[in-house]
């Protein structure tokens, strides 16, 4: 059967060449070829000797995420159906699809693009709010379909690149019940002979597996932090987030205090706003207690429609929020997610069809004065 090189970082491709009686450099050269250069085609790595080309044409394969669908987004962002076929063999259930969206800066002094990225096909977390949950978990996605996702869609957006690649691990899956895997792209993603990204460009959001951020902490590349609050007290994330029982907020906290932060770094907190339920003054004033001795930053989202039974805060309620966590000195911004009339907004990513898509359209609120993800 043949190789899989997607997702190998460069001493598995090192001890690859070698096992094949070539200089371990080879390794790395094929390394630089995939990841930096972005070439999917064994013919095109023709820095690589030609017999080693004919070898790993015999014996190896890339297999890229195949984009089976594209929606293009009013705010000019792309959500991308992608079919995840990597092996064959797999039986039918192993092979799935996910989603990715590719988000251009839509600034006037526009300089970069976001892409995020899914790290399991569904979610087993089952937050009450997120369309991802409702698709349960199908199953971990491995390194190479992870780093994949940015691959395809840089190949996609290659007439449209800006300087700057931010990455968010955002989309499907809890990326922390996929450790090793979400690691392994993160390497690649972070090395400046791979993808080369800078660390402070990629984020890695997590519902908060304590275990997990734990792990993460004695990283010696990692990517930055982002913590789900999404809630003021243990009752109400009780309520909303099965996880919490496991996790409770004192133990989820205890873990971010200890989490290593550079001198300027901080952990970014997640707040989906869901009007009426955790919206009000009081529950601003306790967030900005929860998080006062730790390095934070806070990103409200208001809640993204979907078929489940919540409600977007009013822009009032949202405004009042976030007035009163800058009046405690904790700094906080509205974030307003792209991709709404595609349905690749936050919690939206759940392989709805253009279908369901339209339906939506007319409900989908904007608000200029806001910021956006
Ligand atoms: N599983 C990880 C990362 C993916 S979810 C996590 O939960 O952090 C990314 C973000 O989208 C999370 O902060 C989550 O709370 C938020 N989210 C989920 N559903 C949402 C919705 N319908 N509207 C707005 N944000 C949502
Ligand atoms: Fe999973 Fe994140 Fe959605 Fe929760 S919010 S169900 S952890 S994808």
């Amino acid at each position: 059967m043949a190789i899989e090189l997607l997702g190998k970082s460069t001493e598995e491709l090192r001890a690859l060449a070698a096992s094949w009686g070539e200089p371990a450099y080879r390794g790395d050269q094929i390394y630089h070829a995939l990841y930096s250069e972005r070439l999917f085609d064994f013919a095109r790595m023709t820095n690589l000797p030609a017999a080693l080309r004919e070898k790993l044409s015999a014996e190896g394969r890339i297999t890229m995420p195949r984009i089976a669908r594209r929606y293009h987004s009013a705010d000019g962002s792309v959500r991308y159906l992608l079919a995840l076929e990597s092996d064959a063999t797999l039986p039918a259930l192993a092979r799935v699809q996910v989603e990715a969206v590719f988000m251009p800066d839509t600034k006037e002094d526009a300089r970069r693009q976001t892409i995020c990225i899914s790290t399991q096909a569904g979610c087993a977390v089952d937050c009450h709010f997120c369309l991802t949950a409702v698709l349960g978990l199908n199953r971990n996605l491995t390194a190479g379909e992870i780093v994949g996702q940015v691959l395809v869609a840089l190949d996609d957006q290659r007439e449209h690149l800006l300087p700057q690649t931010n990455v968010v691990l955002m989309g499907q899956g809890e990326p922390l019940l996929n450790f090793d895997a979400v690691m392994a792209a993160v390497r690649i993603l972070l090395d400046p002979r791979g993808v080369g990204l800078a660390p402070r460009h990629v984020t890695l959001s997590t519902s908060g597996i304590v275990p997990g951020i734990e792990r993460l902490a004695k990283e010696t590349v990692r990517p930055k932090l982002a913590v789900s609050l999404n809630a003021s007290n243990d009752e109400q994330r009780d309520a909303i987030m099965p996880i919490n029982r496991k996790y409770p907020l004192a133990v989820l906290l205890d873990a971010c205090r200890n989490f290593p932060l550079g001198p300027r770094e901080f952990i970014t907190f997640e707040y989906v706003l869901l009007g009426g339920f955790n919206d009000a003054p009081e529950d601003a004033r306790r967030v900005a207690k929860l998080l006062a001795n730790i390095p934070s930053k806070v990103n409200l989202i208001p809640w993204n429609p979907g078929d489940l039974p919540y409600k977007r805060p009013t822009q009032k309620s949202i405004d009042a929020f976030k007035q009163i966590l800058l009046d405690k000195g904790v700094f906080a911004f509205v974030r307003i997610s792209r991709g709404q009339d595609i349905m690749a907004a936050c919690g939206q990513l759940a392989l709805i069809e253009s279908k369901g898509i339209e339906a939506k359209e007319g409900e989908i609120l904007r608000s200029a004065q806001n910021d956006t993800l």
